[in-house]
């Protein structure tokens, strides 16, 4: 019977029964993480490959990797990246261990320095960004250190509410950026449409530096390898409208070979290419060659990147398919909540009933579960709704993550019901 139906006798009985069930959890004193989306040790080791010795140091245009020089990053890494991020090597340029520092650089540089003679940001009165939310928690970070105001934006079916972001962004100067997971994003799992994309490119904005951070940190991770999403390429849909100077593209093999021992890219037009090296010239020499020797080595092409995925997927698919389950066998049948069913991508987004997500996660605390906080995904870490919960199925052993699921199903009902 759906909660809903409960009269207040029933309701009582019921939480009586999972409170029982709660404190068995409890008194085992559990340590379960379903907070981060932190690839498991068998993902990893896959790539363990990658770190035996070289030999041979130098890249495909005779540059030694272990020495100093080449800002943009070796030949065959931009072509490497070129490839997955489906932009020309000329207009990639690789970075360090991670993509965040090249989005927080980014913004960095149009801060201080500002671009094609605009007012650097940091000397305005007020710069905003629109968020589509729920979103990944450390972009409304970035914003928040440099004080950008964020403007919460609606995820629909097809990516972001772009109704409303034309609406604002032709109509506010201060508004100079938009933060997009265009692939399944970070927490929804949803892929941007077509339309989404050609619209965003097309993007009329008041602001001539306006933005978009495309971070594309999940675009080979796939759960099926026979079933995945496409996504258009948001260059060329800028590039249509006369745009190309309006998008960042970033990407990084941090889930693809280790997290944050990887390399990153940025794609972008010619002119924000030279922009950007203009400045990181100043900030250092070059990035580290030699990691990114190891990965034109290892995975060679985009090709040897999807059969990589494909060996990550086959760990994942199960993991996502017993959170799935689970959701599916304990909470349905009491309709309570909705959630995403991913193609891909780290995580699984739950909507729980309103006002019942930050104690749905105070439970699962206090049993030993740690969960992303709730709230966490929205800017200023305000669930308006107060109902969604992020959950990362990649990091514990299906054993664990069976029994954090068991326990997470638990306090969503008890939160459920005492929110009635
Ligand atoms: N972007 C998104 C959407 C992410 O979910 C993450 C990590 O979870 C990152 C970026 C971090 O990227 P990197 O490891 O390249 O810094």
């Amino acid at each position: 019977m759906k909660l809903a139906q409960m009269g207040s006798g029933e309701l009582s009985a019921l939480y009586e029964e999972l409170k029982q069930a709660y404190a068995q959890y409890q008194e085992r004193s559990l340590k379960l993480n379903m907070s981060r989306g932190k690839p498991g040790a068998d993902q990893l080791a896959l790539a363990m490959p990658m770190l035996e010795p070289l030999g041979d140091y130098r890249a495909e245009d005779g540059t030694d990797t272990l020495n100093y020089g080449l800002l943009e990053g070796i030949p065959e890494a931009r072509r490497l990246f070129g490839e997955i991020m489906e932009m020309p090597p000329a207009q990639v340029i690789i970075g360090g261990n991670s993509s965040l520092s090249l989005m927080y650089d980014a913004i960095s540089r149009m801060f201080c320095f500002g671009f094609g003679g605009h007012a650097p940001w940091g000397r305005l009165d007020k710069v905003k960004f629109l968020c589509p939310a729920p979103g990944y928690d450390r972009h409304f970070t970035i914003c928040e250190v440099f004080g950008i105001e964020m403007i919460p934006i609606d995820m629909l079916a097809g990516g972001p509410d772009m109704d409303k972001i034309e609406q604002l962004a032709a109509s506010d100067a201060s508004i100079k950026g938009i933060w997009c997971v265009p692939k399944y994003s970070n927490p929804d799992g949803i892929t941007y449409s077509g339309e989404t994309v050609r619209r965003l490119g097309a993007l009329k904005t008041a602001a001539a530096d306006f933005r978009i951070f495309w971070d594309n940190a999940y675009t080979v991770h796939h759960l099926d390898m026979s079933d995945i999403d496409e996504l258009e390429n948001i260059y060329t849909a800028c590039e249509n409208a006369g745009n190309e100077d309006k998008v960042y593209m970033f990407s990084s093999f941090s889930k693809i070979s280790f997290p944050h021992g990887a390399i990153s890219a940025l794609a972008a037009s010619p002119a924000n290419i030279a922009h950007t090296k203009k400045y990181l010239n100043a900030q250092t020499i070059s990035y580290d060659k030699i990691n990114q020797l190891r990965h034109a080595r290892f995975f060679k092409d985009k090709a040897g990147v999807l059969a990589h995925m494909a060996k990550h997927a086959q760990i994942l698919a199960p993991k996502f398919s017993m959170v799935l389950d689970t959701l599916e066998k304990e909470l349905t049948p009491l309709g309570i909540g909705q959630w995403t069913r991913p193609k891909g991508g780290y995580f699984v987004s739950v909507f729980l009933p309103s006002g019942c997500a930050k104690r749905t996660v105070e439970l699962c605390k206090e049993a030993g579960v740690e969960l992303t906080g709730a709230g966490a995904p929205y800017p200023y870490g305000k669930d308006p709704q107060d109902s969604n919960i992020r959950i990362a199925p990649s990091f514990p052993p299906v054993a664990e993550l069976q029994q954090a699921m068991e326990i997470f199903c638990l306090a969503a009902k008890m939160a459920a019901i005492e929110a009635k």
